[in-house]
């Protein structure tokens, strides 16, 4: 196996969950490195469920390291809630089994109220976020007063900074919002236990992940959201606070561009998006209804539903350039069964294809119509099984975006998964020359 990092090409929620699942038994170590507990994927332990919002799914491959990079954001009692309900299923992870690095902020609990706060002040013009603390916690970061996994591991440093950064907090929740301050006293002693219960785990992630290299071992990266939530290339400023753009990998766990042989870019067989923002092909009515009901498009970690659209192939085929894409998984292809005919945007009005509009509020779509078809494909394990129609829907997606779909996702179980390409379908892939 290459070292692979794995992003969504669209605004989320496109499935990366079940792809990360078929490559983490080929790698020695599995990455988090951007986001915070926004992120949701579910995990199948003994039949019975785990949602993770934190821990990387490598959790349950006792081989495979899980590493919480430096551009993670990371709400201690969430990390703690995770690792217990993991021990309550026979799964302890070992302090070699885990790795947070010192360098990744900590989401505080006047993070938590301020963007519950300010969320509720902003009325219809709320930005949709989960309200995790997430966004504030990594404004604190920029703004140089956030406080880091090692400040937990320093209390008198951790009493320090806190006694500076607190009072301007405890200065906007309760004079802006009418919120209750918070205590120095309380929150040391509270984020100190924190500490203490997580030092086993505090490691650089730089020389974690280098040794895993050195010893011919494969990493991979697990990105969370999407390319267009990404703060930078994302529909701003309706995007989440971190990158989420495949670069990101680097410069949110600690090792450089040279260490990344492959770029798997995952898209959904339609798009979809939770809150606000632009979505140039979104759908309302009847066919919003019917993609929201087949493909459950409902918010893993709120449960909000999904605005549903056509897919779009200017999008996904501007994901592939900003990611460096090199090899496409195509998600729920089974929920456009049933359908007569299937748009699919190819382009923007006057924009030209190898061209992205400056702001997509006034992309206006050019579609053109796939014949639908009417068979059930969840059954399907071979490309030669499934329809014609379904086929050529493929085909036209990788000549619109230029990149060759590897792997096609046709339900939510394991197996339900057409593998191609070396990468899905080989456990040993030569290393690039040079590595
Ligand atoms: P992620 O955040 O990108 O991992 O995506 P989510 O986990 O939020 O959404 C994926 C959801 O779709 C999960 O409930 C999966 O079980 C489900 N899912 C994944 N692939 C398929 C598929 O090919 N078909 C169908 N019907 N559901 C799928």
């Amino acid at each position: 196996m290459p070292n692979v990092v794995l992003v969504g090409t669209q605004w989320g929620d496109e499935g990366k969950g079940k792809v990360v699942d078929v490559l983490t038994p080929q790698v020695q170590a599995v990455v988090r490195f951007q986001g915070g507990n926004n992120a949701g994927h579910t995990l199948v332990v003994d039949g019975d469920k785990i949602v993770l919002h934190l821990l990387p799914s490598g959790v349950l491959h006792p081989d495979c390291v899980c590493v919480i990079g430096n551009g993670v954001v990371v709400d201690p009692e969430v990390l703690r809630e995770e690792l217990r309900s993991l021990a309550a299923r026979g799964r302890d992870l070992q302090a070699h089994e885990l790795v947070v690095s010192p360098h990744a902020h900590v989401i505080m609990p006047y993070h938590l109220a301020l963007d519950r706060l300010r969320e509720a002040s902003l009325g219809n013009n709320r930005i949709g976020t989960t309200c995790r603390g997430i966004g504030p916690c990594y404004e604190d970061k920029v703004a140089r007063r956030g406080v880091t996994v090692a400040h937990l591991l320093d209390p008198a440093q951790l009493r320090a900074h806190l006694e500076v950064v607190l009072p301007w907090k405890n200065q906007e929740i309760v004079q802006w919002h009418g919120g209750d301050p918070f205590e120095v006293d309380e929150l040391v002693a509270a984020y100190v236990e924190h500490g203490v219960a997580l030092a086993p785990y505090v490691r650089s992630s730089t020389s974690v992940l280098h040794r895993v290299q050195r010893q011919g071992g494969s990493v991979l990266f697990e990105g969370a959201q999407g390319t267009f939530l990404d703060v930078d290339h994302g529909t701003y400023p309706h995007v989440t606070s971190s990158n989420t753009v495949a670069g990101a990998a680097c410069a949110g766990s600690g090792v450089g561009p040279t260490a990344i042989d492959e770029v798997v870019g995952i898209a959904k067989a339609y798009t979809t998006r939770v809150g606000s923002g632009v979505f140039p092909t979104e759908l309302d009515g009847a066919t919003a209804e019917h993609l929201q009901r087949v493909g459950a498009e409902f918010g893993a970690t709120t449960g909000r539903p999904r605005r549903c659209g056509w897919f779009d192939a200017a999008l996904v085929r501007h994901a592939v350039r900003v990611n460096g894409v090199t090899r496409l998984a195509l998600t729920k292809l089974d929920v456009l069964s049933g359908l007569d005919e299937i748009p699919i945007c190819v382009s923007y009005e006057g924009v030209d294809d190898d061209d992205f509009p400056t702001s997509l509020a006034t992309a206006v779509p050019v579609y053109t119509s796939m014949p639908g078809w009417s068979e059930d494909i969840s059954g399907c394990r071979r490309m030669a099984e499934l329809p014609e129609a379904c086929v050529a829907y493929i085909r036209r997606i990788e000549a619109l975006v230029g990149v060759k779909v590897e792997l096609v996702s046709v339900g939510p179980e394991r197996e339900a998964t057409i593998r191609m390409g070396d990468l899905f379908t080989r456990d040993g892939y030569p290393r690039a020359v040079g590595h």
